[in-house]
């Protein structure tokens, strides 16, 4: 490692790993700590963008402006790890109930989803996917191989000599760097420097499958999900829980889970391979938030990705390392700013 780089970032999930290659794009050197027994939830990231999510039907926060830059992005990583890290991915919103159905219509209404419907289906889209109550199909989503992003630059940065595993705190706090930057997700909010910010995180567990008698290329969600991996096999989930939030996955979860697979590929034989946990980071806007401390200059943070990093997380890195290297403005929706008022509270 070159003994003074410019800046520390903490950190080596997606967002971290992404602006460490935006900020060495700018000019400046960059070491990486990661400390690898924590959870690193871009791991356990299903890696789906989808322009349409959740419950009510939302349009997911830029998705025009964010997902062509993440295109983009993982274009050009998939040419320098050598795997192609994209797949368009249809997305069949199967309808719960007749609530969700009925929620859909008037939210379609307004004519904002109609770029990316392209089918109403009253019948299952499937022979083997139930759909009782219809549903709708979604065009315009991806899979990113994230795992296989992570696990790449990790070598990478470890052949490049950048990477500090699992370093003592103190020789992180005399490293002279001209900044430390906190990608540390979910933990953030363990951070003494950034505790002070709102978070909503919530733990979500997910299940990794077989069903050698069931083949799909779509992505099925009825409020939860399964996605089918780039190496083959399925990845279903996921739950939400607001304590314990660093817990292993649990006897609870993965029955919840078992149970969803089953709503949606009723009377298929499922071989479960393993069951993974990981921690959301939330703000109560679910915006990102990106930035400065308000006193201590040198240490900023991106934290708050939710359930979209993939989508959002390389137009943040190349927010941030402009904003770090060029001291360009931060978008208001974005910034830390807009919680200073509980710093000062807080202080
Ligand atoms: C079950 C589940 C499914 C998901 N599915 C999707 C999906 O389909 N699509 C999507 O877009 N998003 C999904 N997400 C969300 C996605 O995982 C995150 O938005 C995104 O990956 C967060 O990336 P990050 O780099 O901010 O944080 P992380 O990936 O959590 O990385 C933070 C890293 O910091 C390290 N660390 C912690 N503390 C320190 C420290 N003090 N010093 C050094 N290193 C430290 C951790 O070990 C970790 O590696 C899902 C999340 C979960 C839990």
């Amino acid at each position: 490692m070159t003994l003074r780089p410019d800046f520390l970032i903490l950190g080596q999930g997606l967002l971290g790993s992404l602006l460490a290659l935006e900020l060495q794009a700018l000019g400046a050197s960059v070491a990486i700590a990661e400390f690898a027994p924590r959870r690193c939830s871009s791991l356990v990231s299903a890696g789906m963008m989808d322009p349409i999510s959740g419950q009510r039907f939302a349009l997911s926060w830029r998705y025009e402006k964010t997902t062509a830059d993440a295109l983009s992005v993982y274009q050009n990583l998939s040419s320098l790890i050598g795997h192609p890290l994209i797949t368009p991915r249809t997305i069949y919103r199967l309808f719960r109930d007749t609530i969700d159905s009925d929620t859909f219509h008037k939210k379609n209404t307004s004519g904002t989803l109609a770029p990316y419907i392209t089918t109403l289906f009253n019948d299952s889209p499937h022979p083997d996917v139930a759909a009782p109550y219809g549903g709708v199909s979604i065009q315009g989503g991806y899979h990113i191989d994230v795992g296989q992003l992570i696990h790449s630059l990790r070598q990478h940065f470890i052949e490049s000599n950048q990477l500090l595993l699992n370093p003592e705190p103190s020789f992180l706090e005399n490293l002279p760097v001209k900044a430390t930057i906190h990608c540390t997700g979910a933990y953030a909010h363990l951070s003494h420097h950034f505790s002070w910010l709102p978070f909503r995180n919530s733990r979500g567990e997910t299940i990794i499958f077989d069903a050698p008698d069931f083949h799909t290329d779509a992505i099925l969600n009825n409020g939860n999900w399964i996605s089918p991996m780039k190496s083959g096999g399925y990845r279903a989930g996921a739950t939400y829980a607001w304590d314990d939030l660093f817990h292993p996955p649990t006897e609870t979860g993965y029955r919840a889970i078992l149970a969803h697979i089953q709503s949606i590929i009723p009377g298929i034989k499922t071989q479960v391979t393993r069951t993974e946990s990981g921690t959301r980071s939330i703000m109560p806007d679910s915006r990102p938030v990106i930035g400065q401390h308000p006193i201590h200059s040198t240490h900023w943070v991106a934290s708050g990705l939710g359930s979209k990093g993939t989508q959002i997380a390389p137009f943040i890195a190349s927010q941030l390392s402009k904003s770090i290297i060029n001291n360009t403005p931060i978008d208001d929706e974005i910034s830390i700013n807009r919680f200073l008022k509980k710093y000062l509270t807080h202080a």
